[in-house]
């Protein structure tokens, strides 16, 4: 499979919207005409349940295309918003690193799935577990470029040094063209003056790398998971909604730019 891209949405912080994002994006990517793969790498499952696949239902997971002889294009499902399609993931993954730990090219199980799948997709979305562990790296080590949720708060910074080492290291390794997308900016509330300092801090420190679009917290938002849809369908109108799909166009604009 040579799909146009493949973006591993990471952070070894929880809770910062990695998950959100990852459904979202994928969402209003697959709404912009696109094909679009989700792969939950996260033992947690959150964006599995958020795009409705039942815990009880996940004999085909990451974990099994992981550590057995499973082919990707076994396991992927389609899900109820037109042109995605996901990877659920299995509590098991957590036991994942283990199991693989000594295997020789560990790193590159995840790539070497991918290269072999025979379905098409435009675009191939990583949703991250809160680690940067050896699931991480095989994210890391399959993906053409990242993109690094940062939540509005005071400790947004933090860590995110460590996580460009990791990064940097990634590239030397095991996937020299491996390049940041960008930054995004999770939860802003506008009526919150630390959120808008957080977000003039991490636009003066890292420039460009910062998406235009930022992600306002929106109830939607964190209602949506509950329903097993992306904000997107769930309310369409919503300021989450919106964003998301603004974050989706400014990706696909940047990727066309850059022919990279
Ligand atoms: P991560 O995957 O990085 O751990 P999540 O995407 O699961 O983070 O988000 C953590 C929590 O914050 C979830 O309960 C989610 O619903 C909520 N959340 C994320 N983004 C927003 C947002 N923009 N507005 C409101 N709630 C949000
Ligand atoms: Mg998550």
């Amino acid at each position: 499979m040579t799909p146009k891209r493949i973006m591993a949405i990471v952070n070894q912080k929880g809770g910062v919207g990695k998950t959100t994002t990852a459904i979202n994006l994928a969402a209003s990517l697959a709404e912009l005409e696109q094909r679009v793969l989700l792969i939950d790498m996260d033992p947690q499952g959150n964006a599995s349940t958020g795009l409705g696949v039942p815990r009880d239902d996940r004999s085909k997971s990451t974990y099994h295309v992981m550590t057995e002889d499973l082919p990707l294009d076994d396991a992927i499902r389609p899900t109820r918003v037109r042109g995605l399609y996901i990877l659920p993931s299995h509590q098991d993954l957590s036991a994942a690193e283990m199991e693989i730990g000594t295997t020789e090219g560990r790193t590159r199980i995840l790539s070497q799935k991918l290269d072999e799948a025979e379905m098409g997709f435009d675009y191939v979305l990583i949703d991250c577990p809160p680690a940067l562990n050896l699931l991480t790296l095989n994210a890391l080590a399959a993906a053409r470029s990242i993109i690094v949720p940062l939540q509005c708060e005071f400790f947004a910074l933090e860590g995110l040094s460590q996580l460009l080492k990791t990064v940097e290291m990634a590239k030397v390794s095991i996937n020299p063209k491996l390049a940041i997308d960008g930054v995004v900016l999770t939860m802003f509330d506008k009526r919150n003056r630390l959120s808008a300092q957080v977000a003039d801090d991490v636009r003066s420190h890292l420039g460009r790398a910062v998406f235009e679009t930022v992600i306002p917290r929106n109830v939607r938002i964190a209602e949506a998971p509950s329903f097993a849809e992306p904000v997107t369908t769930y309310e369409p109108a919503s300021q989450g909604a919106k964003a998301y799909r603004r974050l989706a166009r400014e990706i696909l604009r940047k990727h066309a730019e850059r022919k990279n």
